[in-house]
């Protein structure tokens, strides 16, 4: 960070801190990039040192001077006091739930949290006596009368996985705060650059480090950053359970944090450009974008964020389930498949149907969702158009 005259360092803007942050040149003989440590004993000079532990680095799980580059780059990118690095995504998730939970603990959990955060609340920590109940994610301040006793966190996700609700977080957080309950969200789709969760309210933030951070489909990362409120009790659960990222990775994480504004920028163009395509098609009810007016979030999301990323999802007119099987087969440009924010374009089709228990989920036709990558769009348009073409062949075809 650049210091000015009187020491105190500067603050710089996105695009800057990304190009900054998590460097320090001249500690590696001024090779622009931080090395990969691999290592699992960290030696000290003698017993005093060892006693004392009076060194930065002890033991490999408590990190190395390539994961603490992240995790310090990313306190710095998200406005937290620290960030804890794990695995995975999910493997976030977990950490900032039992950052927040103790045996007899209520959560709030929004019905539109990622799939695999349901599972984690009703099938691990249901077996520690912590209660989950799903709230509608539209609930807002009224957020405050699903507060019990017991409460001890709410999370949020906006906008919600697949089905693309916006939440308003700010009044949820301030709701939750009041009663001294832990404000959890789920990043993922806005990530810091256009969403600033703790300056939103939010104590602890994840960031599925697998999608936009690392941008290239190549690694599995996740991030769990807390304001200065949560950050002690962040990092000693964190310890306890030595679930560290590998160097490797963080590394490859890093290398892709030094594009991720323009990569970001760029994907949320395309997306928004597709967005819009798809709104006009006659094949398609609705698209679930929340930069377009059409969207039930946008007021919010026009409120709260400076920017939307490359997923969003639609809701194809009623139509048979092989006709919408048959435009995504179709797609040479989409790949068919989980995760998103890489640069490759993804589809995939879903029901939330199964799965939501506070609101439900009962779109007119199928429902897709759109990564958008970096390929040319106007590329993207003429594979949906084919695929289009394919689904009205589908559609006319002999009757059986
Ligand atoms: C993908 C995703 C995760 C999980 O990330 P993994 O690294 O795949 O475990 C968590 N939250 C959201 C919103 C995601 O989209």
């Amino acid at each position: 960070m650049a210091s000015d005259e009187s020491g105190k360092s500067r603050k710089r803007r996105m695009a800057t801190l990304l190009t900054q942050a998590g460097r320090a040149p001249f500690e590696h003989f001024g090779f622009v990039n931080p090395p990969v440590y691999r290592g699992s004993t960290v030696l000290f000079p003698t017993v005093a040192d060892l006693e004392g532990l009076r060194q930065p680095y002890t033991y490999g799980t408590k990190g190395t001077p390539t994961t603490r580059a992240l995790e310090e780059a990313w306190s710095e990118i998200a406005g937290a006091a620290d960030t804890a690095l794990v695995p995975s995504g999910l493997a976030a998730i977990a950490l900032a739930l039992l950052t927040a939970t103790k045996a007899g603990a209520h959560l709030l959990v929004t019905d539109s949290a990622y799939s695999p955060t349901r599972a984690f609340c009703d099938g691990f920590l249901a077996r520690f006596g912590v209660t989950t109940e799903y709230y509608d994610p539209t609930i807002g301040s009224d957020v405050a009368g699903l507060i019990r006793e017991e409460t001890t966190a709410v999370l949020m996700e906006s906008p919600g996985s697949q089905s693309m609700e916006i939440q308003d977080v700010p009044a949820i957080a301030a709701a939750a705060r009041a009663r001294g309950v832990c404000v959890i969200i789920d990043n993922t789709w806005a990530t810091p650059l256009l969403f600033p969760p703790h300056e939103r309210g939010c104590d602890l933030a994840i960031e599925a480090g697998t999608k936009y951070l690392s941008g290239h489909s190549d690694i599995l990362l996740g991030l769990v950053s807390a304001n200065a409120k949560w950050a002690k009790r962040l990092r000693h659960t964190f310890n306890l359970f030595a679930m560290g990222a590998s160097p490797d990775d963080a590394s490859l994480a890093l290398r892709g944090m030094r594009t991720m504004a323009l990569r970001l920028k760029e994907q949320g163009r395309a997306a928004f450009d597709v967005a819009q395509w798809l709104e006009a098609r006659p094949e398609v009810a609705r698209v679930l974008h929340p930069a377009l007016p059409s969207h039930p979030g946008h007021a919010l999301w026009k409120r709260d964020f400076s920017g939307s990323s490359g997923v969003f999802s639609i809701i194809l007119k009623p139509t048979p389930k092989q006709a919408a099987e048959a435009f995504v087969d179709a797609l040479e440009l989409f790949g068919i498949g989980f995760s998103w924010g890489g640069y490759e374009s993804l589809v995939l089709p879903f029901d939330c149907a199964p799965y939501r228990t506070a609101t439900r989920w009962a779109p007119e036709g199928p429902a897709l969702r759109f990564s958008i990558g970096l390929e040319d769009v106007a590329d993207l348009k003429e594979d949906l158009e084919a695929g289009f073409a394919r689904l009205r062949d589908c559609l006319s075809g002999p009757a059986e």
